[in-house]
């Protein structure tokens, strides 16, 4: 999708500081960080958000939680623990109408978010 961010950010038309690349997905360090560790986890096809998620497409998302978790264990937070985020829509504060997920570790957090 031309006008997506981060399908731009896929096509290297913006750079981003990469965790984790392959073929399907892309992991790389949010530009405003809310922890110490603040990855964003995407798939490569563009898919607005979880709601228009489709039973097809549905594969690359359990491939994103797998990879997290390897992530989570590069990064060090594997065993102190760390949040996995997706903000659909309006009300969630989604800014990105791509589907992420947000890693977010290296501190506590508190449940429930507020
Ligand atoms: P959302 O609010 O949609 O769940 O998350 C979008 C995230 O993308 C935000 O945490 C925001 O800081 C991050 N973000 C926005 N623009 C850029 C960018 O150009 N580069 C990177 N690395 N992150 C971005
Ligand atoms: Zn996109």
């Amino acid at each position: 999708m031309k006008s997506c961010l981060f399908c731009k950010i896929i096509n290297e038309e913006i750079p981003c500081n990469k965790v984790y690349e392959d073929d399907k997905i892309l992991a790389f360090r949010d530009i405003k960080p809310e922890a110490p560790v603040h990855i964003v986890i995407i798939p490569k096809i563009h898919i607005e958000s979880l709601n228009e998620l489709s039973e097809q497409q549905s594969e690359v998302i359990s491939h994103i939680f797998l990879k997290t978790k390897v992530i989570a264990e590069e990064q060090g937070i594997k065993d102190s623990g760390y949040r996995v985020v997706n903000n659909c829509g309006e009300h969630a504060g989604q800014t990105v109408q791509h589907i992420h997920f947000h890693i977010l570790g290296g501190r506590e957090f508190f449940w429930p978010p507020g």
